[in-house]
């Protein structure tokens, strides 16, 4: 058996493998078609179309489907070069409808829409073990002891070995022509629940690739809900993240020295659209960078005369909405003041204070500190102070 883990490798892929996505179920057990639910948001066949397009060997993708959605996703599928093929009334009738769709590939991959989960590196490893062997199938050892059952359908007739057993998922590859060979072997087949037991049938070997237990088949509405659950661990949910920000100034006499969110005395202000708070706009950008949720000029655009001479606490709040709108929050901020005057290490502890109740976060999460610039350029002469910034962003 292979390992998903060896798969890939850093060896040259060639785009020679079609891939072939079965999604044709009129989703009897969901109540409607399943294809289309979404998990984490986006649809499920829409989830195994993106896996497989990042992969480099994949040079094709045939969607096997209904009529209905090709009708309504199809004209987007043709501009990427995804070819879409109406399905049959089994499952095995629509892989043949899709394989007819893979001539001239080297290798065809034959994947349920209905798992989701899929990752790249296991379809990488199944791709490689069908070049290596002719064919191969996704799989994970069976957990629970699986009983047969006595034609009356209630009296157990035997337990199986569990250790012998492997539950079968997708996707399941093949050299072209081994795939088509056990296809055309049984012509009047219509019922496998999977097509490599016709590999088998047909007197051919068939690899196993061990895959993942996230790889499931969703079925019911309670496999929904634990598909949703599955993609928001690997997602990072309850994860940190990092980002990082910076702000210049001009220094200018006549205005107040706005920093932190509260005011320093000197001589010279901060010149600015807003109050030219340097702490605040680098903090922010920092905590919307952990988030990648764009800057704080998008939303307070320097075009706009409307917030001209704003407090920049507007703009933390602002912030934090975006933030818990995306289900994260500020853990923590690490703060680097660049600038020749004024001194500011006296001011530490206010600025700390502000800063921390503004991100509402404890005192001992905010760091401040300052750094001159050696009296070089702009900010050594005092005619601009620089803010860096590093946000500690927490996912609920
Ligand atoms: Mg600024």
């Amino acid at each position: 058996m292979a390992s998903a883990a060896n798969g890939g490798g850093t060896e040259v892929r060639k785009a020679d493998c079609a891939a072939v996505i079965v999604a044709a179920g009129d989703g009897r057990r969901m109540g409607r078609p399943k294809q289309m639910l979404p998990v984490g948001g986006v649809p499920m066949l829409e989830r195994s179309i993106a896996e497989f397009s990042r992969l480099p060997e994949v040079g094709r993708i045939v969607v096997v489907t209904t009529a209905e959605i090709i009708e309504r996703y199809g004209g987007d599928w043709a501009k990427k070069n995804i070819v879409a093929v109406l399905g049959g009334a089994t499952r095995l009738e629509s892989v043949r409808a899709g394989v007819r769709k893979a001539s001239g590939a080297g290798i065809v991959a034959v994947h349920d829409a209905a798992r989701p989960l899929i990752r790249g590196e296991q379809i990488s490893a199944a791709i490689a073990e069908a070049r290596k062997s002719g064919a191969s199938v996704l799989a994970v050892p069976v957990k629970d002891t699986i009983k047969t059952v006595a034609a009356d359908g209630k009296t157990v007739a035997g337990t199986l070995e569990r250790k012998k057993l492997w539950a079968a998922q997708t996707p399941q590859c093949y050299r072209l022509e081994v795939l088509e060979s056990a296809l055309a072997a049984f012509p009047e087949e219509k019922d496998a629940t999977d097509e490599s037991q016709l590999v088998e049938r047909n007197g051919g070997k068939v690899t196993l690739v061990e895959g993942s237990d996230s790889n499931i088949k969703v079925t019911t509405p309670a496999d929904l809900a634990a598909a949703d659950a599955l993609l928001g661990a690997s997602s990072g949910e309850g994860k940190m993240r990092v980002g990082l920000g910076y702000d210049i100034h001009r220094m200018v006499p006549g205005r107040p020295l706005i920093m932190g969110g509260i005011r320093i005395p000197h001589t010279k202000g901060l010149l600015g659209h807003s109050d030219g708070d340097v702490v605040l706009h680098a903090a922010c950008d920092a905590a919307l960078g952990a988030i990648a949720a764009g800057e704080i000029g998008i939303y307070f655009p320097p075009t706009d005369l409307t917030i001209m001479g704003i407090s920049s606490i507007a703009i933390v709040e602002k912030t934090l909405d975006v933030l818990s709108s995306r289900g994260a929050a500020v853990a923590q901020l690490d703060i680097t003041v660049i600038a020749e005057e004024p001194k500011l290490s006296g001011h530490y502890p206010a600025l700390r204070k502000s800063v921390a109740d503004l991100f509402r976060l404890p005192i001992e999460n905010v760091s401040i500190k300052a750094k001159s610039y050696e009296g070089l350029g702009e900010i050594g002469r005092g005619e601009a102070m620089a803010c860096n910034a590093l946000a500690v962003v927490r996912l609920k």
